[in-house]
């Protein structure tokens, strides 16, 4: 990854929960210019999503690497996928669909869906240097 890391979020959507074996799972968003394969890309495995995303995970582990959206111009690092430099998240997102026996206390913001263009502007603006997801950002520019 050569760029500025986007907002990082717990995601606790049943599709995240379900791919990662996990309560949650951390993700950073990432322009999709500024990440490349240090091994051959076609050493990752790939599921097609229904909605058009791109899931890259291992194919000897299986292991969660990275995903990519074409529509929403978007990458999205597994963050326990690296091996240092864990970003810490911003924000817990898909609150409503989280696990009911999960208290989160950690008084990060929390959203029951994926946070409106509004709120992503105004957790950008507490992280200043984040690279801005414009597609999420500003849907109908
Ligand atoms: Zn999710």
């Amino acid at each position: 990854m050569t760029g500025p890391l986007g907002p990082v979020a717990n995601c606790h959507c049943a599709f995240c929960r379900r791919v990662h074996g996990a309560a949650f799972t951390t993700v950073a968003f990432i322009s999709p210019d500024t990440f490349a394969w240090l091994t051959p890309a076609e050493s990752a495995s790939r599921y097609r999503t229904p909605l058009g995303a791109v899931r890259h995970f291992c194919g000897r582990c299986a292991s969660p690497i990275f995903n990519f959206s074409a529509p929403l111009e978007l990458g999205a690092v597994i963050t326990q996928s690296l091996d240092t430099g864990q970003p810490a998240p911003w924000a817990h997102v898909n609150t409503e669909s989280k696990v009911p026996w999960l208290t989160i206390a950690d008084g990060l913001p929390q959203f029951p869906t994926w946070p409106s263009p509004d709120q992503l502007r105004e957790l950008l603006r507490a992280h200043p240097g984040a690279w801005v997801p414009q597609r999420l950002v500003e849907p109908d520019a």
